[in-house]
């Protein structure tokens, strides 16, 4: 029986390249037929990636007190968001942190500042940092992601040993203009460039869930792909308090699904990463994007906690999936079950001790 997304599927796979109105009807299939969707994402997904997800590990540098206005972010100006503030880590503090992330499967590393740009200084600083990070892990992959670049900073990096540059266009250049308005879209095109001009791998995302249209969604996939993002972190608006968009809600988890496959079928060999705000978003459905995106982030985000990060590797195991670069499912992980070995041990029970029987509350 003919299935329209196997379908895309299969013309993905023969090398063709996802149009506008096939990107419109992922994003607007129904309910009833989103397992079809991942389902034909997931043959992408594995074609590319196989059984991997690449595990990454936030460490921020620098939080708060940015001059920027983006509206999403609790560290923007006039941010009445209740966030740590603090300034610059010193790199004992910052190596301590990244060895964490390490140590639990992470293979690489982003190092992240808030504020417009660096300046000069901040990249000699953050290039001091890295060549300690890499001198303790030479594997480590290492991301910057420092705002925006002037003429020289990302042959700087490079030079240092960084791996990779994130800066996320988030939108399409069109709705651009509602969600800052101390940067230009363009701006951001152009940081991207530079990075990948001066042999950075080029990370850069969205964020989605912020009163965007599906047509600005495609428009921003689209212009990702034609920069050659090699790396597409998609971030899930977490509507902070004290922000100009607090109380937006507007994603279900189905259609989140839709969106990491949307960004999947039109970048079939690309990272994509489950990012900021999957647990509140995908809830329940975390782990079939797992089966669409190859990539997420362990533990905690630039200013929320995520879930643990030990769950995040139980996640990876349960589903079959193994942390790359460790051919496990996580350097603590319970030990890897054959394919169907059926029911594996789980977290030893907690006995409870709330609800009937107790002074305290019960668990609804
Ligand atoms: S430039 Fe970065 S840190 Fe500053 S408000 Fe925008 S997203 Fe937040």
């Amino acid at each position: 029986m003919f299935n329209y997304f196997q379908d895309l599927a299969d013309r993905q796979l023969a090398g063709a390249t996802l149009s506008r109105e096939e990107a419109l009807a992922v994003l607007e299939s129904s309910d009833a037929q989103l397992l079809d969707v991942v389902a034909a994402a997931a043959r992408l997904r594995r074609a590319h990636f196989a059984n991997t997800v690449k595990v990454n590990y936030l460490v921020n540098l620098k939080s708060g007190l940015c001059p920027e206005d983006c509206t999403y972010c609790s560290q923007r100006l006039g941010s009445a968001a209740q966030i740590l503030k603090y300034s610059w880590l010193k790199p004992e503090e910052a190596a301590a942190q990244a060895a964490t992330g390490i140590r639990a499967g992470a293979s690489r590393v982003c190092l992240v500042a808030s504020g417009r740009g660096p300046s000069d200084r901040d990249v000699d600083r953050v290039a001091g940092m890295v060549a300690g990070l890499k001198g303790e892990h030479p594997g480590v992959e290492v991301c910057a992601c420092l705002g925006i670049l002037k003429g020289g900073q990302a042959g700087r990096l490079k030079d240092a040993g960084v791996d990779a540059y994130n800066h996320n266009l988030n939108t399409s250049e069109s709705n651009y203009a509602d969600i800052c308005s101390t940067h230009t879209f363009t701006e951001r095109v152009q940081t991207v460039e530079h990075a990948k001009d001066a042999g950075l791998s080029p990370c850069s995302g969205l964020i989605a869930g912020m009163g965007e249209s599906n047509s600005d969604l495609v428009d921003a996939v689209f212009t990702l792909r034609a920069l050659g993002s090699e790396s597409i972190p998609v971030n899930f608006l977490m509507p902070f308090d004290g922000t100009p968009l607090e109380g937006t809600w507007l994603l279900t988890p189905a259609q989140c699904l839709r969106i990491l496959a949307m960004v999947r079928f039109a970048c079939p060999a690309t990272e994509l990463r489950m990012a900021g705000g999957r647990e509140m978003h995908l809830r329940t459905l975390q782990p079939l994007a797992l089966h669409v995106a190859n990539s997420l982030f362990l533990g905690d985000y630039l200013t929320s906690e995520g879930q643990e990060g030990r769950a995040d590797l139980d996640m990876i195991a349960d589903n079959g999936f193994v942390v790359l670069g460790t051919g496990s499912s996580g350097p603590s992980s319970r030990p890897e079950a054959a394919d169907d070995a059926g029911a594996s041990p789980g977290a030893p029970a907690t006995i409870r001790r709330r609800g009937a029987g107790t002074a305290v509350a019960p668990n609804a």
